[in-house]
């Protein structure tokens, strides 16, 4: 890749000025891919000016004029949606088929449904019918620092990136240093669709690095993060002493709740929304709660579903699931294997070490363990791999009270055919998301979660909230 080594700062790829060399791994090999940089503070400190002064004139730029940005922007990804595919598979590890059409589609399909979002936004409006005398008016925050993590890349990208341009913001996007090629060829996108200079910004670090450095700048106005809870909580305490506005999307612990009425096929769709993406997705269902008349079925069906779920290379064509990310990732999610086998839970599929046949490359056993407790380590932490922790339940109030017994809060999943259960377990739930008997949410619903899961809203209006001041105005002449 031709600008691996540089970053994107005020409309140029330029090398950096206080760079180290980090490798990117394929997962799938433990090869190195290439090279990257890690920015230093005199990089930061660059791109945040370069978007400080691009904000005096992108602030008052039209609704037009970002319409027609994002629209070209829409254009030339959908010519490079499939390099973009080929490029996340390889950084870190989604099997190509799925990353050409999940991991990189979910890009496309966030840049359409901003555009959408724009074009009903009002950024000034009256109070009310009535007071035209005061008017409210929703103007862009100024710099922002956008920070994302490896495991979606470019779905967090876009959730964070289009709504900034969409509100008149400038930014500087810092993508994880474990998935940094597909955020160079964002910006490569982003260069030919004709961003003015200094309103995107991109560069490369680690979090100790430009990603605190960015959080703690007095230039920047707003932090939209992406990633761990453990991380958040930093960037939180970081940003206290500026009262700098932050947006937090974390980690999540997602029950899934299997009643006796659910359909036949709720186990196994259960599963397999588990292990997508090798189990490294925030809104996961990494805790499936049966209610008891149908525990020891549902048991043995996760166990066959997991039996049959096929683990090989990110390059291979097909259905299968890949590697994790990478070796720190492959040890924490060994660890916790290990943990729950320690705790008691019953082992019912997978286990420790690699698949049969795959002895080099991040690759874990899709594992499945019955009869746990909430109080169980697995039950409670974030695994980041494809492990299932299953527990029976016996009554409505009691599988409520079990999802709700978490840190965290992101998304639950209900698998009923009662339509009245499902609504009034759905009111009950506390997590920002709920998905009901497999059916997923429209496009710009927003995205994020309660408690330990985040503060913010991505996506639709409220993703565009996130990156608006609101301002109040007396006496408007009518
Ligand atoms: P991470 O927190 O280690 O890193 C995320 C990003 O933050 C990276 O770019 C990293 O360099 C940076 N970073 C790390 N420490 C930082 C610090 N102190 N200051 C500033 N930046 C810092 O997370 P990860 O391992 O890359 O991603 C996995 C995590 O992300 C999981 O917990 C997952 O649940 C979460 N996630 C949440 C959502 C959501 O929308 N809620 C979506 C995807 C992933």
């Amino acid at each position: 890749m031709k600008n691996a080594g540089n970053f994107y700062i005020n409309g140029a790829w330029v090398a950096p000025q206080a760079g180290t060399a980090f490798d990117v791994i394929d997962p799938s090999n433990e090869e190195v891919v290439t090279q990257i940089s890690l920015g230093g503070e005199a990089d930061t400190n660059s791109a945040v000016a370069a978007a400080k002064a691009a904000f005096v004139k992108w602030q008052w730029s039209t609704k037009a004029e970002r319409l027609e940005l994002m629209e070209n922007i829409l254009a030339i990804y959908a010519k490079r949606s499939d390099e973009m595919g080929e490029t996340i598979s390889r950084e870190m590890g989604a099997p190509i088929d799925m990353a050409k059409q999940q991991q990189s589609g979910a890009g496309a399909g966030h840049i359409k449904a901003f555009i959408q979002a724009l074009k009903e936004f009002e950024f000034e409006h009256p109070l009310r019918e009535g007071d035209e005398s005061t008017q409210i008016i929703h103007e862009p925050i100024g710099v922002c620092a956008l920070i994302t993590p490896w495991n979606w890349p470019m779905n967090q990208i876009a959730l964070k990136v289009m709504p900034a341009i969409a509100t008149g913001c400038t930014m500087v996007l810092k993508p994880s240093e474990q998935s940094p090629l597909s955020g160079i060829l964002f910006s490569e996108i982003l260069h030919e669709a004709g961003v003015p200079a200094g309103v995107y910004n991109m560069l490369n670090g680690d979090g100790p690095g430009v990603g605190s450095q960015l959080t703690d700048h007095a230039d920047v106005d707003m932090v939209s993060f992406t990633g761990s809870t453990r991380a958040g909580r930093l960037i939180t305490k970081a940003a206290a002493d500026r009262i700098k506005r932050v947006s937090l999307e974390l980690g999540g612990k997602g029950a899934n709740l299997v009643f006796a009425d659910a359909d036949e096929k709720a186990v196994k769709q259960g599963i397999i929304r588990c292990f997508n993406n090798t189990g490294q997705s925030c809104n996961a269902p990494t805790r499936m709660l049966v209610e008891r008349s149908r525990y020891d079925e549902a048991v043995e069906q996760a166990k066959a579903a997991a039996e049959a779920t096929s683990v090989n290379s990110a390059s291979q064509e097909g259905r299968h699931i890949g590697p994790l990310v990478s070796q720190m990732q492959f040890d924490k999610v060994q660890d916790l294997i290990q943990v729950g086998i320690d705790e008691g839970a019953k082992l019912v599929a997978g286990g420790m070490g690699r698949p049969d046949g795959l002895n080099r490359g991040y690759y874990v056993r899709p594992t499945v363990f019955a009869d746990c407790n909430n109080d169980m380590q697995i039950m409670r932490e974030e695994i980041f791999g494809p492990v299932l922790s299953m527990m029976p339940f016996d009554t409505e109030e009691e599988a409520i009270a079990i999802a709700n017994d978490t840190d965290y809060g992101l998304t639950n999943y209900v698998q009923t055919t009662d339509p009245e259960k499902a609504k009034r377990v759905a009111r009950q739930l506390r997590t920002g998301m709920v998905d009901m008997n497999g059916q997923g949410r429209g496009a710009g619903s927003p995205f994020g979660g309660m408690k330990q899961s985040g503060n913010g809203r991505e996506g639709g209006k409220w993703g565009l909230d996130e990156f608006l001041e609101v301002k109040a105005v007396g006496g408007w002449p009518t």
